[in-house]
């Protein structure tokens, strides 16, 4: 059977540059998996290819569950009406290839664009189109503009690096005195956590202050493998937050929702956005609209710990940027007061000073 044919990882010690053999990439890989049906599926997985960690792999219990969904090729990403490519016009805000600069003081570098699965519902699906990153110069233009005080490793994902290629980066980053403080984004924690072991750890605490933004979407994948490997990065110090992409029927119920989240917090992870997912091609079966996105909202605050209560984030078409939003809690708005809402519905009278 398929999961025997493909053992876990178990222990990447020095992790190749490519991705180790018995990775799936081919959709008869898949045809072991419980209710799975490869009819049709040919041209999605040559617009949009398919990839999946032999750890992630051995999740999936059946081909429509919350994590074999984030992963397997569905005939509706063909069905999708929206075409534009970059919404978010990430390349008319790209001085480099690889690089965006977006806001004054931050930049996110695109340091690979390989990554450990393929997310059905990935924006890097349009990455193809985004030209390979000259990190030489990417690196100097960071060092040649003292505005910006945070860089963000993103992908791609970062940890598919090679130690000695993420160390170059880190490194070099470190030399800049006006980049204070490094972020790396990444899935590996959620999808290969085998590949987080205490040498890596230790490698990036060399670098702090080193964020880790972390990405999961169900409470399925908060396994102990997981868990270890946040455990790994926090024990180094360095401070876990999460990221968390809204989902038709893979997350968008307040219990999956709750769950997911206070599992974050036990792992110490400090659930950070909650992405409205951008309207990207091939994606219109995972979107869910703004107004139950808020109404999920309204059901996490006072409800759960307030440390598990991540933002809800739209990133606005053509490069406007990221937009938090807020359930609406005020009713009405009178002069000397408002009226307000609390998180059951009751409300109460809130004096405002002129
Ligand atoms: C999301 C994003 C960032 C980081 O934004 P924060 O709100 O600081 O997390 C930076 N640059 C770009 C281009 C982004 O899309
Ligand atoms: S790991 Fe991240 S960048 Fe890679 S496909 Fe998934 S969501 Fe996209």
């Amino acid at each position: 059977m398929l999961r025997e044919t493909f053992p876990k990882v178990r222990r990447v010690v020095s992790p190749p540059a490519a991705r180790p053999a018995g990775w799936i990439d081919r959709l008869e890989d898949l045809a072991g998996i419980p209710g799975f049906e490869q009819s049709g599926l040919e041209p999605v997985a040559a617009r949009f290819p398919l990839r999946i960690s032999p750890y992630y792999l051995n999740l999936i219990k059946d081909a429509g569950d919350p994590v074999g969904r984030q992963v397997i090729p569905d005939c509706r990403e063909l069905e999708d009406p929206v075409t534009d490519p970059d919404p978010l016009d990430e390349e008319g805000q790209s001085p480099l290839p690889g690089l965006v600069h977006r806001y004054p003081d931050r930049v996110l570098l695109l340091a690979t664009d390989s990554c450990a699965v393929h997310c059905r519902f990935c924006m890097r699906k349009r990455k193809v189109a985004f030209g390979k990153t000259d990190l030489e110069r990417v690196l100097d233009y960071i060092a040649a503009a003292p505005a910006v005080r945070e860089v963000i490793l993103s992908g791609g994902d970062p940890l598919m690096l090679p130690d000695r290629d993420l160390e170059r980066i880190l490194a070099r980053l470190r030399r800049m005195d006006h980049v204070e403080v490094i972020r790396i984004h990444t899935r590996i924690p959620c999808v290969w956590p085998e590949r987080v072991t205490e040498s890596r750890a230790r490698l990036l605490a060399r670098f702090h202050p080193l964020y880790v933004m972390v990405h999961f979407n169900h409470p399925r994948e908060l396994t102990p493998l997981a868990r270890r490997a946040c455990s790994l990065l926090a024990g180094a110090g360095i401070v876990l937050g999460s990221q968390t992409v809204l989902l038709a029927g893979i997350n968008d119920d307040p219990e999956t929702l709750a769950r997911l989240l206070r599992g974050l917090v036990r792992m110490r992870v400090r659930p950070y956005y909650l992405h409205q997912l951008d309207r990207l091609p091939g994606t219109a079966h995972f979107r869910v609209s703004l107004s139950r996105a808020l109404d999920l909202m309204a059901g996490l605050r006072g409800h759960i710990s307030g440390l598990a209560v991540p933002q809800l984030m739209i990133d606005l078409p053509g490069g406007g940027g990221k937009i938090p939003l807020l359930p609406e809690y005020i009713v009405e708005r009178r002069p000397d007061f408002l009226r307000i809402r609390n998180f059951q519905g009751r409300i109460f009278e809130y004096p405002c000073e002129e």
